[in-house]
């Protein structure tokens, strides 16, 4: 028997197997092992990375099983034990995430090429003892079986917006905790925009004293604009070594943090704080409450301006370990770069065509100076079209269509279109449902992303690194709120980007979910029905 969803063995006790995301393979077999005060954790062949391994392994084992694990070698008698094991040679077919898992009654054996494999050895684990977890069982019962699993997307992320409303590092640790049970691994966290500069850039401090704060706004329905001498009392931000602990708790959870500063639109905390960077002199304040277009943008014709973008991202670039930045470049609305003497100027100087043209070499600019930190750009897909000069990784966030385009640039590719990947709309009925933003990705919906477009060549496809979902803060104020609109469809999210697609069966999905909601309820989450 291949699935593993819900098997009812022929032992007394029903077997109940509700892994998200479902495994590439799944032998239930006959039996249980037991995880009690006897089990002993195991650690074999893993080097220099023992001590970090086992600490997560520790602390994680402790708040799920509520006890302490005993340490111990495989070549003890132990009456129990879970080994963990580097393969001594590469296994192929699982590649660098992937995981083999053997439980029987009297152990269980997780191999992997890598730590990352074996952490999400260790999360398959933890979702085995689901049921057991749900009943204050003091013993918890892991059905035996044999699985083999690795992912299809080498990309699985999450987007976090701190810019509309901000969350505390708290909460960014939250949510890294699920995207890591779910076996996500990347963290895009868009730390700036029009409602709020989110980090500390130590040669701009205004950036966070001004802006990081604007007046308070408890409704974002109707637009009240900032008035004169109005208090900004709402905000916060990051500073470096908050920034730094995050990215250690990313790190031991196999998570990369991708940081987005947006270039050259989105940007009125800026001009709000340094409005010499505009091409004109309109009083911008950091922005409150719903508008729309954005008429804020950095100037592009003005030296200082660029010189400005590159020593915030220098700052970046070296805070931040993993080699991808996103430089925004999303709805740069040029009003005011085509009358502005400068901007014009600069389309002269450089003989570029038009103010696209422009958008692009200021963008390529940018992508040129983070090579020098040997970092990749990440580009919203506002920047694709069929002669662009950008060779920066792009994010599709509009259609599949503008994707296959930028692949066949040879641009590498993430997917998060709007119409499944957009976890800030509603889920449900929006009669029933809490203010969210004007669309729906019901879960059903969510669930029938697949990241791959169609039409491309093998070698094309090579371009498509995976996708994400993405969590605009505009209707979400607070931490249970992001919850309730993340759950339950990052977990659907997780299944697009790790399952084969042949595996993928929203009935079944559903099956297994019933038990995740009331586990990840009953942990303290808040969760849509
Ligand atoms: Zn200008």
């Amino acid at each position: 028997m291949a699935c593993c969803c819900l098997l009812i063995c022929s032992c007394q006790k029903p077997n109940v197997i509700v892994i998200i995301p479902e495994p590439v393979e799944c032998t239930p077999k006959s039996g249980n092992f037991t995880i009690d005060n006897e089990t002993y954790l195991c650690f074999e062949n893993l080097g220099a990375k023992t001590g970090d391994f086992s600490k997560i392994i520790h602390d994680t084992y402790r708040q799920t099983f509520k006890m302490k694990p005993n340490l111990g070698d495989k070549s003890s008698s132990h009456r129990n034990y879970i080994l963990f094991e580097i393969n001594k040679k590469e296994d192929k077919e699982i590649g660098k995430e992937g995981y083999t898992l053997t439980v029987k009654r009297s152990h269980i054996i997780a191999k992997a090429n890598t730590t990352a494999g074996l952490f999400y050895a260790f999360q398959t684990i933890r979702q085995m003892a689901y049921l057991d977890q749900l009943t204050d069982s003091k013993e918890f019962h892991i059905p035996c079986a044999k699985i083999t699993d690795h992912p299809r997307f080498a990309y699985r992320g999450a987007h976090l917006d701190v810019s509309r409303h901000f969350f505390d590092v708290n909460f960014v640790k939250r949510y890294i905790d699920l995207m890591a049970a779910y076996k996500l691994n990347k963290f895009h966290w868009h730390l700036t925009d029009d409602h709020g500069w989110r980090i500390q850039i130590d040669q701009y401090p205004g950036l966070t004293t001004i802006g990081a704060w604007r007046p308070e706004r408890t409704s974002w329905d109707t637009l009240h604009p900032v008035q004169p001498d109005e208090p900004a009392t709402y905000g916060g931000y990051y500073t470096k070594a908050q920034i730094r602990d995050i990215i250690e708790y990313a790190a031991a959870r196999h998570i990369d943090i991708i940081p987005e500063i947006e270039i050259p639109g989105h940007c009125s905390a800026i001009l709000a704080t340094y409005p010499q960077y505009a091409c004109d002199d309109y009083p911008y304040t950091v922005a409150v409450g719903p508008y729309w277009p954005p008429k804020a943008i950095l100037c592009a014709g003005n030296d200082d301006v660029i010189t400005f973008y590159k020593n915030v991202l220098k700052e970046v670039a070296e805070l931040f370990p993993y080699p991808l930045i996103h430089i925004g470049g999303d709805e740069a609305f040029n009003d005011n770069w085509q009358v502005c003497p400068k901007c014009q100027q600069r389309i002269q100087d450089k003989k570029l065509a038009d103010e696209t043209a422009l958008q692009q070499w200021m963008m390529n600019e940018m992508e040129q100076y983070l090579k020098q930190f040997g970092k990749t750009a990440i580009m919203w897909d506002d920047i694709v079209s069929d002669d662009m000069v950008n060779q920066c990784d792009v994010m599709c966030w509009q259609s599949p269509d503008v994707a296959k385009t930028a692949a066949k640039h040879g641009n590498d590719v993430i997917l998060c279109p709007t119409s499944h990947c957009y976890f800030n709309y509603y889920q449900g009925d929006p009669e029933k449902e809490p203010l969210a933003m004007t669309g729906l990705v019901t879960l059903e919906k969510a669930y029938s992303f697949d990241p791959m477009p169609d039409g491309l060549t093998e070698a094309q496809a090579k371009h498509i690194l995976g996708g994400q979902c993405n969590l605009w803060t505009e209707f979400i104020n607070t931490p249970e709120q992001a919850e309730y609109m993340l759950l339950p469809r990052l977990c659907a999210l997780s299944e697009c980007v790790w399952t084969p697609l042949d595996k993928k069966d929203f009935k079944n999905f559903s099956k297994r979910l019933s038990f995740h909601r009331q586990y990840l309820i009953k942990s303290g989450y808040h969760c849509h029905e």
